[in-house]
Protein backbone atom coordinates (compact mmCIF):
# COMPACT_ATOMS: atom_id res chain seq x y z
CA UNK A 1 0.00 0.00 0.00
CA UNK A 2 0.94 3.98 -0.04
CA UNK A 3 3.77 5.63 1.48
CA UNK A 4 5.52 4.49 4.39
CA UNK A 5 8.05 5.69 6.83
CA UNK A 6 10.90 4.02 8.92
CA UNK A 7 9.35 4.71 12.50
CA UNK A 8 6.18 2.32 14.13
CA UNK A 9 2.89 4.26 13.13
CA UNK A 10 0.62 2.62 15.96
CA UNK A 11 -3.16 3.49 15.16
CA UNK A 12 -6.39 2.14 17.06
CA UNK A 13 -8.67 1.42 14.20
CA UNK A 14 -12.77 1.53 15.95
CA UNK A 15 -15.29 0.36 13.59
CA UNK A 16 -18.60 0.68 15.73
CA UNK A 17 -21.85 -1.12 14.82
CA UNK A 18 -25.11 -0.78 16.83
CA UNK A 19 -24.65 -4.32 18.87
CA UNK A 20 -20.67 -4.27 18.12
CA UNK A 21 -17.89 -2.79 18.25
CA UNK A 22 -14.31 -4.39 16.13
CA UNK A 23 -11.09 -2.74 17.02
CA UNK A 24 -7.47 -3.43 16.39
CA UNK A 25 -4.11 -1.59 16.62
CA UNK A 26 -2.14 -1.72 13.50
CA UNK A 27 0.93 -0.53 12.68
CA UNK A 28 0.45 1.61 9.47
CA UNK A 29 4.00 1.27 8.05
CA UNK A 30 3.21 -2.56 7.77
CA UNK A 31 -0.39 -3.43 8.13
CA UNK A 32 0.60 -5.71 11.02
CA UNK A 33 -2.11 -6.36 13.65
CA UNK A 34 -0.61 -5.82 17.32
CA UNK A 35 -4.18 -6.61 18.67
CA UNK A 36 -7.52 -7.07 17.01
CA UNK A 37 -10.65 -8.15 18.89
CA UNK A 38 -14.55 -8.00 18.51
CA UNK A 39 -17.20 -6.55 21.60
CA UNK A 40 -20.23 -8.05 20.30
CA UNK A 41 -23.86 -7.95 21.85
CA UNK A 42 -23.39 -4.94 23.61
CA UNK A 43 -26.37 -3.45 25.26
CA UNK A 44 -27.58 -6.95 25.68
CA UNK A 45 -27.09 -9.75 28.68
CA UNK A 46 -24.04 -10.84 27.81
CA UNK A 47 -21.91 -8.69 26.13
CA UNK A 48 -18.59 -9.82 25.88
CA UNK A 49 -14.95 -8.96 24.58
CA UNK A 50 -12.98 -11.57 22.55
CA UNK A 51 -9.63 -10.33 21.58
CA UNK A 52 -6.48 -11.76 20.00
CA UNK A 53 -2.50 -10.65 21.52
CA UNK A 54 0.81 -12.32 20.72
CA UNK A 55 -1.19 -15.12 19.06
CA UNK A 56 -3.01 -15.63 22.16
CA UNK A 57 -6.98 -15.63 22.20
CA UNK A 58 -8.90 -13.79 25.55
CA UNK A 59 -12.51 -13.14 26.24
CA UNK A 60 -13.97 -11.16 28.70
CA UNK A 61 -17.15 -11.09 30.19
CA UNK A 62 -18.92 -7.60 30.50
CA UNK A 63 -21.77 -6.90 33.19
CA UNK A 64 -25.26 -7.30 31.29
CA UNK A 65 -26.44 -4.37 29.55
CA UNK A 66 -22.66 -2.54 28.98
CA UNK A 67 -22.14 -0.51 25.87
CA UNK A 68 -20.02 0.60 23.70
CA UNK A 69 -18.75 3.56 26.81
CA UNK A 70 -18.40 0.56 28.58
CA UNK A 71 -16.47 -1.58 25.99
CA UNK A 72 -14.25 1.24 25.26
CA UNK A 73 -13.47 1.94 28.41
CA UNK A 74 -12.11 -1.82 29.13
CA UNK A 75 -10.17 -1.71 25.26
CA UNK A 76 -8.45 1.31 27.03
CA UNK A 77 -7.45 -0.58 30.11
CA UNK A 78 -7.00 -3.48 28.19
CA UNK A 79 -4.49 -1.54 25.88
CA UNK A 80 -3.07 0.32 29.23
CA UNK A 81 -2.13 -3.09 30.62
CA UNK A 82 -0.22 -3.61 27.55
CA UNK A 83 1.97 -0.70 27.17
CA UNK A 84 0.43 -0.40 23.74
CA UNK A 85 -0.72 2.96 24.32
CA UNK A 86 2.85 4.32 24.41
CA UNK A 87 3.18 4.09 20.58
CA UNK A 88 -0.54 5.17 19.65
CA UNK A 89 -0.65 7.85 17.47
CA UNK A 90 -4.22 8.55 16.34
CA UNK A 91 -7.69 7.13 16.70
CA UNK A 92 -9.10 6.00 13.19
CA UNK A 93 -13.14 5.52 13.12
CA UNK A 94 -14.72 3.63 10.14
CA UNK A 95 -18.09 5.66 9.50
CA UNK A 96 -20.23 4.47 7.25
CA UNK A 97 -22.21 7.25 5.84
CA UNK A 98 -20.26 10.35 5.30
CA UNK A 99 -23.22 11.77 2.83
CA UNK A 100 -22.25 13.83 0.14
CA UNK A 101 -20.18 16.22 2.18
CA UNK A 102 -17.07 14.06 2.89
CA UNK A 103 -14.99 12.63 0.03
CA UNK A 104 -11.89 12.00 2.15
CA UNK A 105 -10.94 11.35 5.63
CA UNK A 106 -11.00 13.92 7.84
CA UNK A 107 -9.53 14.88 11.40
CA UNK A 108 -12.95 14.61 13.90
CA UNK A 109 -13.72 18.10 15.41
CA UNK A 110 -16.85 20.10 16.09
CA UNK A 111 -18.10 20.32 12.28
CA UNK A 112 -17.07 17.14 11.71
CA UNK A 113 -19.37 15.66 14.19
CA UNK A 114 -21.87 18.38 12.78
CA UNK A 115 -21.43 16.51 9.44
CA UNK A 116 -21.69 12.89 10.23
CA UNK A 117 -24.88 13.74 12.51
CA UNK A 118 -26.35 15.02 9.51
CA UNK A 119 -25.44 12.23 7.32
CA UNK A 120 -27.01 10.04 9.68
CA UNK A 121 -30.13 10.72 9.45
CA UNK A 122 -29.25 8.48 6.22
CA UNK A 123 -28.41 5.34 8.27
CA UNK A 124 -29.30 6.01 11.64
CA UNK A 125 -28.59 2.63 12.76
CA UNK A 126 -24.75 2.96 11.81
CA UNK A 127 -24.62 6.30 12.33
CA UNK A 128 -25.83 6.49 15.68
CA UNK A 129 -23.36 3.55 16.50
CA UNK A 130 -20.79 5.49 14.56
CA UNK A 131 -21.58 8.52 16.56
CA UNK A 132 -21.20 6.85 19.86
CA UNK A 133 -17.81 5.22 18.91
CA UNK A 134 -16.33 8.51 18.08
CA UNK A 135 -17.41 10.19 21.83
CA UNK A 136 -16.25 7.42 23.66
CA UNK A 137 -12.91 7.22 22.47
CA UNK A 138 -12.76 10.75 22.49
CA UNK A 139 -13.19 10.55 26.42
CA UNK A 140 -11.27 8.05 26.86
CA UNK A 141 -8.23 8.80 24.18
CA UNK A 142 -7.89 12.68 25.07
CA UNK A 143 -5.03 14.30 22.96
CA UNK A 144 -4.82 11.60 20.01
CA UNK A 145 -6.06 12.62 16.79
CA UNK A 146 -9.46 11.18 15.94
CA UNK A 147 -10.11 10.47 12.04
CA UNK A 148 -13.14 9.71 10.26
CA UNK A 149 -12.58 7.32 7.15
CA UNK A 150 -16.02 7.22 4.97
CA UNK A 151 -17.37 3.83 3.17
CA UNK A 152 -18.96 6.25 1.28
CA UNK A 153 -16.36 8.95 0.27
CA UNK A 154 -14.42 6.28 -3.04
CA UNK A 155 -17.71 6.89 -4.61
CA UNK A 156 -18.35 10.27 -4.15
CA UNK A 157 -16.40 10.56 -7.72
CA UNK A 158 -19.55 9.13 -9.72
CA UNK A 159 -21.48 11.40 -12.06
CA UNK A 160 -25.35 12.63 -11.51
CA UNK A 161 -25.89 10.10 -14.32
CA UNK A 162 -25.02 7.12 -12.46
CA UNK A 163 -26.21 8.25 -8.76
CA UNK A 164 -29.76 9.66 -9.17
CA UNK A 165 -32.49 7.78 -8.76
CA UNK A 166 -35.38 8.66 -11.54
CA UNK A 167 -37.08 10.53 -8.48
CA UNK A 168 -38.63 13.81 -8.12
CA UNK A 169 -35.75 15.87 -8.17
CA UNK A 170 -36.38 17.71 -5.22
CA UNK A 171 -35.64 14.56 -3.06
CA UNK A 172 -32.30 14.92 -3.66
CA UNK A 173 -32.28 18.70 -3.61
CA UNK A 174 -33.83 18.86 -0.26
CA UNK A 175 -33.24 15.75 1.11
CA UNK A 176 -30.06 14.29 0.11
CA UNK A 177 -31.71 10.60 -1.64
CA UNK A 178 -29.46 9.97 -3.73
CA UNK A 179 -27.01 6.36 -4.44
CA UNK A 180 -23.91 7.05 -1.95
CA UNK A 181 -22.40 3.32 -2.22
CA UNK A 182 -20.77 1.72 0.61
CA UNK A 183 -17.73 -0.36 0.81
CA UNK A 184 -15.22 2.24 -0.79
CA UNK A 185 -12.38 1.46 1.59
CA UNK A 186 -12.46 -2.09 0.28
CA UNK A 187 -13.27 -1.46 -3.17
CA UNK A 188 -10.17 1.44 -3.33
CA UNK A 189 -7.92 -0.85 -1.46
CA UNK A 190 -8.38 -4.39 -3.49
CA UNK A 191 -8.53 -1.91 -7.03
CA UNK A 192 -5.10 -0.51 -5.94
CA UNK A 193 -3.57 -3.73 -5.12
CA UNK A 194 -4.57 -5.53 -8.18
CA UNK A 195 -3.45 -2.36 -10.17
CA UNK A 196 0.50 -3.22 -8.85
CA UNK A 197 -0.48 -6.86 -8.83
CA UNK A 198 -1.39 -7.03 -12.55
CA UNK A 199 1.82 -4.31 -12.95
CA UNK A 200 -0.35 -1.18 -14.57
CA UNK A 201 -0.89 2.18 -13.00
CA UNK A 202 -4.20 2.52 -11.38
CA UNK A 203 -4.47 5.75 -13.11
CA UNK A 204 -5.35 3.84 -16.26
CA UNK A 205 -6.72 0.88 -15.03
CA UNK A 206 -10.71 -0.09 -15.67
CA UNK A 207 -11.63 -2.54 -12.66
CA UNK A 208 -15.14 -4.01 -11.77
CA UNK A 209 -14.30 -5.06 -7.74
CA UNK A 210 -16.84 -7.43 -6.45
CA UNK A 211 -17.06 -7.18 -2.45
CA UNK A 212 -18.77 -10.15 -1.40
CA UNK A 213 -19.05 -10.96 2.69
CA UNK A 214 -22.00 -10.21 4.66
CA UNK A 215 -23.04 -7.72 2.67
CA UNK A 216 -22.10 -7.71 -1.03
CA UNK A 217 -21.59 -4.84 -3.59
CA UNK A 218 -19.64 -4.37 -6.84
CA UNK A 219 -18.12 -1.73 -7.92
CA UNK A 220 -17.33 -0.18 -12.04
CA UNK A 221 -13.49 1.32 -11.80
CA UNK A 222 -13.07 3.54 -14.47
CA UNK A 223 -9.16 4.97 -14.49
CA UNK A 224 -8.79 4.06 -10.56
CA UNK A 225 -11.88 6.31 -9.77
CA UNK A 226 -15.47 4.88 -8.81
CA UNK A 227 -17.97 5.50 -11.42
CA UNK A 228 -21.13 3.45 -10.36
CA UNK A 229 -21.84 0.74 -7.24
CA UNK A 230 -24.48 -1.61 -6.67
CA UNK A 231 -25.46 -0.22 -3.04
CA UNK A 232 -27.40 2.78 -3.21
CA UNK A 233 -28.88 5.23 -0.62
CA UNK A 234 -28.59 2.52 1.95
CA UNK A 235 -26.55 -0.84 2.09
CA UNK A 236 -29.47 -2.71 0.64
CA UNK A 237 -29.99 -2.12 -2.50
CA UNK A 238 -28.12 -4.30 -5.31
CA UNK A 239 -26.72 -7.86 -4.74
CA UNK A 240 -28.43 -10.78 -3.44
CA UNK A 241 -26.34 -10.90 0.38
CA UNK A 242 -26.77 -12.75 3.59
CA UNK A 243 -29.56 -12.11 4.55
CA UNK A 244 -30.17 -8.97 2.67
CA UNK A 245 -32.60 -9.00 -0.28
CA UNK A 246 -30.94 -6.14 -2.73
CA UNK A 247 -32.77 -4.88 -5.55
CA UNK A 248 -36.75 -6.05 -5.53
CA UNK A 249 -39.48 -3.98 -7.31
CA UNK A 250 -40.67 -1.42 -5.01
CA UNK A 251 -44.25 -1.93 -5.86
CA UNK A 252 -43.55 -4.59 -3.03
CA UNK A 253 -44.56 -2.05 -0.30
CA UNK A 254 -47.83 -1.96 -1.68
CA UNK A 255 -48.39 -5.66 -1.41
CA UNK A 256 -46.93 -6.27 1.89
CA UNK A 257 -49.03 -2.92 3.27
CA UNK A 258 -52.07 -3.38 1.92
CA UNK A 259 -52.64 -7.31 1.11
CA UNK A 260 -50.21 -8.39 4.06
CA UNK A 261 -50.77 -5.83 6.55
CA UNK A 262 -46.83 -5.29 7.35
CA UNK A 263 -45.90 -2.32 8.61
CA UNK A 264 -42.49 -0.40 7.26
CA UNK A 265 -40.32 -1.57 10.33
CA UNK A 266 -41.51 -5.46 9.72
CA UNK A 267 -40.53 -4.78 5.73
CA UNK A 268 -37.31 -3.25 6.80
CA UNK A 269 -36.84 -6.37 9.01
CA UNK A 270 -38.28 -8.63 5.88
CA UNK A 271 -35.53 -7.18 3.54
CA UNK A 272 -32.43 -6.68 5.74
CA UNK A 273 -32.25 -9.53 8.24
CA UNK A 274 -34.98 -12.49 6.08
CA UNK A 275 -33.79 -12.49 2.46
CA UNK A 276 -31.10 -13.19 0.56
CA UNK A 277 -29.30 -16.57 0.91
CA UNK A 278 -30.93 -16.99 3.76
CA UNK A 279 -34.46 -16.37 2.22
CA UNK A 280 -34.39 -18.74 -0.07
CA UNK A 281 -32.26 -21.32 1.13
CA UNK A 282 -34.10 -20.96 3.99
CA UNK A 283 -30.96 -23.11 5.86
CA UNK A 284 -28.51 -20.08 6.54
CA UNK A 285 -26.80 -17.04 5.66
CA UNK A 286 -23.43 -18.66 5.44
CA UNK A 287 -22.11 -18.93 2.27
CA UNK A 288 -20.36 -22.42 3.27
CA UNK A 289 -23.12 -23.92 4.91
CA UNK A 290 -25.07 -23.15 1.79
CA UNK A 291 -22.24 -24.20 -0.40
CA UNK A 292 -22.13 -27.72 1.65
CA UNK A 293 -25.76 -28.40 1.27
CA UNK A 294 -25.74 -27.46 -2.25
CA UNK A 295 -23.01 -30.37 -2.91
CA UNK A 296 -25.12 -32.93 -0.93
CA UNK A 297 -27.79 -32.16 -3.35
CA UNK A 298 -29.83 -29.59 -1.41
CA UNK A 299 -32.11 -28.11 -4.32
CA UNK A 300 -32.92 -24.56 -2.48
CA UNK A 301 -29.59 -24.36 -1.32
CA UNK A 302 -28.43 -24.70 -5.29
CA UNK A 303 -30.93 -22.04 -6.46
CA UNK A 304 -29.76 -19.90 -3.60
CA UNK A 305 -26.22 -20.24 -4.81
CA UNK A 306 -27.00 -20.01 -8.53
CA UNK A 307 -29.35 -16.87 -8.39
CA UNK A 308 -26.15 -15.17 -6.32
CA UNK A 309 -24.23 -15.75 -9.29
CA UNK A 310 -26.97 -14.82 -11.42
CA UNK A 311 -27.17 -11.22 -10.20
CA UNK A 312 -23.92 -10.66 -9.40
CA UNK A 313 -22.97 -11.72 -12.88
CA UNK A 314 -25.97 -9.37 -14.16
CA UNK A 315 -24.84 -6.53 -12.19
CA UNK A 316 -21.15 -6.61 -13.37
CA UNK A 317 -22.00 -6.89 -16.87
CA UNK A 318 -24.05 -3.81 -16.85
CA UNK A 319 -20.85 -2.01 -15.54
CA UNK A 320 -19.49 -2.48 -18.95
CA UNK A 321 -21.67 0.25 -20.28
CA UNK A 322 -19.53 2.93 -18.07
CA UNK A 323 -16.28 1.74 -18.69
CA UNK A 324 -16.49 -0.08 -22.22
CA UNK A 325 -13.11 -1.67 -21.80
CA UNK A 326 -11.93 -4.52 -18.53
CA UNK A 327 -8.61 -5.15 -17.42
CA UNK A 328 -9.94 -7.11 -14.56
CA UNK A 329 -12.49 -8.25 -12.38
CA UNK A 330 -11.65 -8.31 -8.61
CA UNK A 331 -13.08 -10.74 -5.76
CA UNK A 332 -13.03 -10.10 -2.02
CA UNK A 333 -14.84 -10.30 1.30
CA UNK A 334 -15.28 -13.71 2.64
CA UNK A 335 -17.13 -15.09 -0.30
CA UNK A 336 -15.07 -13.36 -2.87
CA UNK A 337 -11.43 -14.54 -1.26
CA UNK A 338 -12.46 -18.50 -0.07
CA UNK A 339 -15.55 -19.23 -2.61
CA UNK A 340 -13.90 -21.36 -5.66
CA UNK A 341 -16.94 -22.69 -6.32
CA UNK A 342 -18.91 -19.27 -6.91
CA UNK A 343 -16.06 -17.55 -8.58
CA UNK A 344 -15.77 -20.11 -11.39
CA UNK A 345 -19.62 -19.79 -11.57
CA UNK A 346 -19.61 -16.32 -12.55
CA UNK A 347 -16.44 -16.19 -14.93
CA UNK A 348 -18.40 -19.58 -16.90
CA UNK A 349 -21.50 -16.30 -16.99
CA UNK A 350 -19.09 -13.65 -18.30
CA UNK A 351 -17.21 -15.70 -20.57
CA UNK A 352 -18.06 -13.22 -23.15
CA UNK A 353 -16.11 -10.59 -21.74
CA UNK A 354 -12.94 -12.10 -22.65
CA UNK A 355 -12.64 -13.85 -18.98
CA UNK A 356 -11.84 -17.40 -17.86
CA UNK A 357 -10.83 -19.74 -14.94
CA UNK A 358 -7.68 -21.11 -14.51
CA UNK A 359 -9.21 -24.64 -11.87
CA UNK A 360 -5.63 -24.96 -10.04
CA UNK A 361 -5.62 -21.06 -9.54
CA UNK A 362 -8.25 -20.95 -8.44
CA UNK A 363 -8.61 -23.47 -6.13
CA UNK A 364 -4.98 -21.89 -4.56
CA UNK A 365 -6.41 -18.07 -4.14
CA UNK A 366 -7.86 -18.82 -0.42
CA UNK A 367 -7.59 -17.80 2.92
CA UNK A 368 -5.96 -14.75 2.62
CA UNK A 369 -4.04 -15.64 -0.69
CA UNK A 370 -4.11 -13.29 -3.66
CA UNK A 371 -3.74 -14.71 -6.94
CA UNK A 372 -4.71 -13.96 -11.36
CA UNK A 373 -7.17 -17.05 -11.35
CA UNK A 374 -7.55 -16.54 -14.70
CA UNK A 375 -4.95 -17.97 -17.79
CA UNK A 376 -2.34 -16.11 -19.52
CA UNK A 377 -4.92 -16.00 -23.08
CA UNK A 378 -7.91 -14.55 -21.04
CA UNK A 379 -8.60 -10.91 -22.71
CA UNK A 380 -9.85 -9.44 -19.10
CA UNK A 381 -7.94 -10.93 -15.72
CA UNK A 382 -9.96 -12.80 -13.05
CA UNK A 383 -8.06 -11.54 -9.37
CA UNK A 384 -8.45 -12.77 -6.12
CA UNK A 385 -7.45 -10.19 -3.36
CA UNK A 386 -7.72 -10.04 0.23
CA UNK A 387 -9.28 -6.61 1.33
CA UNK A 388 -7.94 -5.09 4.20
CA UNK A 389 -10.05 -1.98 5.36
CA UNK A 390 -8.04 -1.24 8.55
CA UNK A 391 -4.90 -0.81 7.27
CA UNK A 392 -6.94 2.21 4.47
CA UNK A 393 -8.03 3.01 7.92
CA UNK A 394 -4.78 3.33 9.85
CA UNK A 395 -3.17 4.48 7.10
CA UNK A 396 -5.05 7.77 6.12
CA UNK A 397 -5.58 8.34 9.94
CA UNK A 398 -1.70 8.07 10.46
CA UNK A 399 -1.22 10.38 7.11
CA UNK A 400 -3.38 12.95 8.48
CA UNK A 401 -1.50 12.75 12.01
CA UNK A 402 1.55 13.42 10.36
CA UNK A 403 0.35 16.29 8.96
CA UNK A 404 -0.70 18.05 12.22
P1 LIG B 1 -17.28 -11.32 5.56
O1 LIG B 1 -18.53 -10.53 5.85
O2 LIG B 1 -16.36 -10.65 4.59
O3 LIG B 1 -16.57 -11.80 6.80
O4 LIG B 1 -17.75 -12.66 4.80
C1 LIG B 1 -18.61 -13.59 5.40
C2 LIG B 1 -19.05 -14.59 4.34
O5 LIG B 1 -17.90 -15.25 3.79
C3 LIG B 1 -19.96 -15.69 4.90
O6 LIG B 1 -21.05 -15.91 4.02
C4 LIG B 1 -19.05 -16.90 4.89
O7 LIG B 1 -19.75 -18.10 4.74
C5 LIG B 1 -18.20 -16.62 3.66
N1 LIG B 1 -17.00 -17.46 3.68
C6 LIG B 1 -15.97 -17.44 4.55
N2 LIG B 1 -15.09 -18.45 4.27
C7 LIG B 1 -15.61 -19.14 3.22
C8 LIG B 1 -15.20 -20.30 2.46
N3 LIG B 1 -14.08 -20.95 2.76
N4 LIG B 1 -15.98 -20.68 1.43
C9 LIG B 1 -17.12 -20.04 1.13
N5 LIG B 1 -17.56 -18.95 1.80
C10 LIG B 1 -16.83 -18.51 2.83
Amino acid sequence: MPTTSPKSQHVLVLNCGSSSLKFAIIDANTGHEIISGLAERLGATTPSIKYKFNGAKTVINLVAGQAHAEAIDTLVSLIKDHSLDEQLIAVGHRVVHGGEHFTQSVLIDEKVIAGITQAATLAPLHGHANLLGIASAQASFEGLPQIAVFDTAFHQTMNEVAYLYALPYKLYTEFGVRRYGFHGTSHFYVAGQTAKLLNQPIEQSNFISAHLGNGCSVCAIKNGKSVDTSMGLTPLEGLMMGTRSGDIDPGLFNFLTTQLDYTAQQIDNLLNQKSGLLGISELSNDCRTIEEAAVAGNKKAILALDMFCYRLSKQIAAYMVPLQRLDAIIFTGGIGENSDIIREKVISLLAFLGLDCDQKANLNARFGQEGIISSSQARSKAVVMPTNEEWVIALDAANIAKEL
